[in-house]
């Protein structure tokens, strides 16, 4: 058995050390079980390189289980009456609250995030997006339309879609899944979730404390596995009847290529880079500048919404870098179950290579790397840590300004004029959010209607409601997460048209 070594670093909760020494099993149709292959794959801890956790490896077969499982399970939830659903469902989420100070320290450590934001973000967004689909469960109701034939009466019904297979990424792993499989289960969809591999583990609590809940088994099905074998085999199968799916431009396209064949219903909330815009009349230069800080390295970078690309007002350019540098300088890094670390290792040595090789094509080619710009040293060598930095002098046409880092790297850039602005801010293959920073309502709202963006923020940044859709316009993706929209989506409307003169 795995014994972590967790205690090396900062003594962890009872509840943290007696899960993570257990054996991890998928869930399918409610009973938790070794994958068929009795392959498992290992999750690491980012801040110190080590091995955490060994999950198992789905396969085929299991994959062919969930499905089957979810599938049956579909009867069996359509048929209970939707404020029990709803009932269900809320349970699900006080379970969630009531395990929440040992799941922060859990996702803490398979994603280095500091556990702190954890507690203060991903959990309460997680459970708002239960919550707030709980309530739709006894509110979807189809229409009756008026047509030309006096003999007939036409009404909708909204049905669910079917089985729904959730891919998520690492980022935000059980925040994520809670986006999807809320509303999936208040449509009456059955799921089958597959989380990242470097972050399964919040998943396989989610799908325990789901059947705790007393949702019924094969309603919510974990499987954990590489997206390459595990989740390819469900965008494969006939059984899964939509694919909703989080993660990189890349991969979505690929996703959306293969679910062709078979016609999948499919979603896609991809990468982003995202225009951070501060004009010179906005109330306080300072604390916009604080707040683009924020956007950039809060969780390392490694943030779909993140304002990477910062485009300051010539006026208070040099006022807004100094503030962004000392913000910067003044994150501490550490291991994510500390309570002073602020900033946390990027994911994975592959994601530190990818981050410091933009930085480093940055160098000698005119980018002034004003802060940061290479991997921690000293205590936290043995972590994927990289400094905060700040580049500017970038041009438009730099892969630094184009292509999404994913990493803490913020670009920031000067402009003289609205006009000169815009074009430039939407020259991007996203269009996934924006911030702006103005006191003149005129120029807010204009800069609001010109931006090529699914969400922008004016004076104020990464703001999230489970009321409110999430998700991109352009190659950022299709198919709103939260809100009404992310409801709709696992829904399907039956026309029934009938003759009443006879
Ligand atoms: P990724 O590589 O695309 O992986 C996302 C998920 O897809 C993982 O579960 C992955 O499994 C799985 N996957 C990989 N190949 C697959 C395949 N052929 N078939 C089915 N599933 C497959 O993305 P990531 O690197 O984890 O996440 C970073 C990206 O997500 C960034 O681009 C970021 O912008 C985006 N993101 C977007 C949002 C948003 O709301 N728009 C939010 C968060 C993140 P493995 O982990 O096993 O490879
Ligand atoms: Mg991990």
């Amino acid at each position: 058995m795995f014994v972590p070594q967790i205690d090396e670093w900062q003594p962890a909760s009872k509840q943290t050390t007696d899960f993570l020494s257990g054996q991890h099993k998928l869930v399918i149709g409610g009973t938790e079980q070794a994958s068929a292959s009795g392959q498992t794959i290992e999750t690491f801890d980012p801040a110190l390189g080590k091995v955490l956790a060994a999950v198992p490896h789905a396969g085929q077969s299991d994959v062919d289980a969930a499905v089957a499982a979810a599938q049956s399970a579909l009867a069996v939830w359509q048929k209970i009456a939707p404020s029990e659903r709803a009932r269900l469902m809320m349970r699900f989420a006080d379970l969630i609250e009531r395990d929440a100070p040992w799941i922060a320290e859990v996702e803490s450590l398979d994603s280095g995030k500091p556990k702190a934001h954890i507690a203060a973000v991903d959990i309460p967004l997680g459970l708002g997006a239960i919550r707030y689909n709980a309530g739709w469960c006894t509110k979807i109701a189809g229409e009756t339309i008026p047509v030309t034939s006096p003999d007939m009466l036409v009404y909708t019904k909204r049905e669910p879609i079917g089985v729904v297979a959730a891919i998520v990424p690492w980022n935000f792993p059980l925040c994520q899944a809670c986006f999807k499989i809320a509303p999936a289960l208040a449509a009456g969809c059955t799921v089958i979730l597959k989380p990242a591999e470097q972050t399964p583990l919040s998943a396989l609590i989610l799908g325990k404390l789901a059947l705790e809940a007393g949702i019924p088994p094969g309603v919510l099905n974990v499987l954990t596995g590489e997206g390459a074998t595990t989740g390819q085999a469900l965008v494969v199968h006939p059984g899964v009847a939509k694919i909703s799916f989080t993660g990189s431009e890349e991969v979505g396209k690929h996703i959306a290529r293969t679910a062709a064949n078979t016609l999948k219903h499919v979603s896609l909330e991809l990468g982003g880079k995202n225009p951070n815009i501060i004009f010179s009349d906005c109330d306080d230069v300072d604390a916009a500048a604080a707040t683009a800080a924020g956007a950039i390295f809060f969780y390392t970078g490694q943030v779909c919404s993140a304002g990477s690309r910062l485009m300051v007002d010539a006026k208070v350019f040099d006022r807004v870098v100094d503030r962004v540098v000392s913000e910067a300088q003044q994150l501490k890094m550490g291991h994510g179950l500390k309570a002073e670390t602020t900033l946390g290792p990027l994911i994975s040595e592959d994601q530190l290579k990818r981050v410091d090789g933009f930085v480093e094509e940055s160098r000698g080619s005119g980018i002034e790397i004003v802060s940061g710009g290479k991997r921690a040293v000293g205590d936290l060598a043995s972590g994927s840590f990289y400094e905060p930095t700040v580049l500017t002098g970038a041009e438009d046409t730099d892969r630094v300004v184009k292509d999404e880092i994913f990493g803490p790297v913020l670009t920031v850039q000067r402009f003289e004029t609205i006009d000169d602005l815009m074009p430039r801010a939407n020259a991007t293959n996203f269009g996934l959010a924006a911030g702006i920073w103005t006191r003149d309502i005129a120029k807010a709202h204009a800069a609001a209607a010109a931006m090529q963006a699914g969400t922008v923020w004016i004076n104020t940044y990464n703001q999230f409601d489970a009321a409110v859709g999430w998700g991109g316009f352009k190659q950022s993706g299709y198919g709103k997460d939260n809100g009404r929209e992310g409801l709709d989506k696992y829904l399907q409307t039956k026309t029934v048209w009938v003759n009443h003169a006879r």
